[in-house]
C-alpha cells in the first residue's frame, strides 16, 4: 500500500511562511492498494491539489472517496476536486452502512446555491453512494475496519491492511474527553494495536489544552502515549493547528521522540506534511 498526503492541517487552510514546511491544506489522502487502485480519505483543501494529478492519468477511471466526518476542513476541497467535472470518473462514496444516505447529502449540500455555482446534479462524474461500507468489494481488496470518532458530532476513524501491514488514520479525535458516540482511549489503543503506520489527531499542548478541552482534539503528549501502548512502529501527528508553525513542529517532534525513547519505546515520532509518500 502506497499512501500520499495532500492535507494535514486541521480547522481551516493555514497558508504563509509560518507553514511551508509541514503544508497548510486541510484533510485529504491518497491511497494505492497493490493493483494501483485508489482510495481517498476526506476531501480538505488538499483534494484540490490531487485532482489535478489525477486527471493526467489516463488509465484512471474508477476510485473511492472515504470521508471521516462532515466538518468543514474534511469537505472544502471537494467542488475543486477535478475529477467530479469529467465523465470518465467514477467515484465510489463509502462511508459506514449506517451513514449511507448521509453520504449523498453532505456532499451536496455545500455545492447548493447561493454557496456554490454548480450543483451536485450537474457534475458530469458518476458517483455511486451504495457501496456496504469501508472494505466493499469496491474498495479493491484494501480491507478497511471503522471505529467511532470521540468528536463534536461525531465521525470514523479508519484502519486499513494489505498483505499484512497496517495503516491506522484516526484524526479529530479527543482522547481526554469522551464525546457522545465516542469510545474511550483503550478502545483506540487496540485499534491502533501493532500497526506499522498510525496517523492521530495531536493539536495541543498541555497548556493550550487546559483551555481546549472539549473541543474534539488530543494534545501532543496523549496522543504518543496512544502510540506507546498501541505498540506501532511509525507515529505520525496529524491536524496540525492553523496557528502551529514549522519551528514549533520541529520542536515538539524533537521532544516527543526523546520523551518515547525515554518511556523504553522505539516508536518513531513524525509530523505529518503535506506531499509526505509513505510505502508500506
Ligand atoms: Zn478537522
Ligand atoms: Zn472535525
Amino acid at each position: 500500500m502506497k499512501i500520499k498526503v495532500w492535507g494535514c492541517r486541521g480547522t481551516l487552510p493555514s497558508p504563509g511562511h509560518h507553514t511551508l514546511k509541514f503544508g497548510g491544506n486541510t484533510t485529504c489522502i491518497e491511497i494505492r492498494n497493490e493493483k494501483n487502485f485508489l482510495t481517498i480519505i476526506d476531501a480538505g483543501s488538499g483534494m484540490r491539489l490531487l485532482g489535478k494529478e489525477l486527471i493526467k492519468e489516463e488509465n484512471l477511471s474508477e476510485m473511492c472517496l472515504i470521508l471521516t466526518h462532515a466538518h468543514w476542513d474534511h469537505l472544502m476541497g471537494f467542488p475543486f476536486f477535478i475529477p467530479a467535472y469529467f465523465s470518465r470518473f467514477k467515484i465510489n462514496v463509502c462511508g459506514v452502512a449506517s451513514a449511507k444516505t448521509f453520504m449523498r447529502h453532505i456532499l451536496a449540500r455545500q455545492l447548493e446555491a447561493p454557496y456554490f455555482p454548480v450543483n451536485f446534479e450537474d457534475l458530469k462524474a458518476s458517483f455511486n453512494f451504495d457501496c456496504a461500507g469501508p472494505g466493499c468489494d469496491r474498495c479493491h481488496n484494501l480491507a478497511i475496519d471503522s471505529i467511532n470518532l470521540s468528536h463534536p458530532n461525531g465521525g470514523f476513524a479508519y484502519k486499513f491492511s494489505e498483505n499484512g501491514k497496517v495503516f491506522a488514520f484516526i484524526t479529530d479525535n479527543e482522547l481526554g474527553f469522551q464525546h457522545p458516540g465516542g469510545k474511550l482511549p483503550k478502545d483506540y489503543v487496540n485499534f491502533a494495536m501493532g500497526a506499522d503506520l498510525l496517523f492521530h489527531d495531536a493539536q495541543y499542548t498541555d497548556k493550550e489544552y487546559e483551555k481546549t478541552r472539549g473541543w474534539g482534539h488530543t494534545t501532543y503528549n496523549e496522543a504518543l502515549k496512544l502510540a506507546i501502548e498501541a505498540k506501532v512502529k511509525r507515529f505520525g501527528i496529524f491536524h496540525h493547528d492553523p496557528d502551529r508553525t514549522d519551528e514549533e513542529l520541529d520542536r515538539i517532534v524533537a521532544e516527543l521522540g526523546q520523551r518515547a525513547k525515554d518511556l523504553g519505546s522505539e516508536v518513531e515520532v513524525f509530523a505529518v506534511s503535506d506531499g509526505l509518500e509513505i510505502s508500506l
